[in-house]
């Protein structure tokens, strides 16, 4: 499976869940699954805030 992260384009992923991915290059934390793609941003305390706000529909369009 080819991962590319959705904000910046790397292809520098590590897994860290079942569906879940961690992008080394912008430090974001995403999931994808029944092709429904979640991002998150880690927060300096270890939180995630949702960034699914800032990509809409237009990434998962485009991937599909
Ligand atoms: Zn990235």
């Amino acid at each position: 499976m080819l991962l590319q992260c959705p904000n910046c384009k790397c292809k520098d992923i590590g897994k860290i869940g079942t569906s879940q991915y961690y992008c080394w290059g912008c430090f974001i934390e995403f999931s994808l699954a029944n092709n429904k793609l979640d991002i998150f941003q880690v927060e300096e305390d270890g939180t995630l805030s949702s960034l699914n706000d800032l990509f809409e529909d237009e990434y998962v369009e485009a991937k599909l």
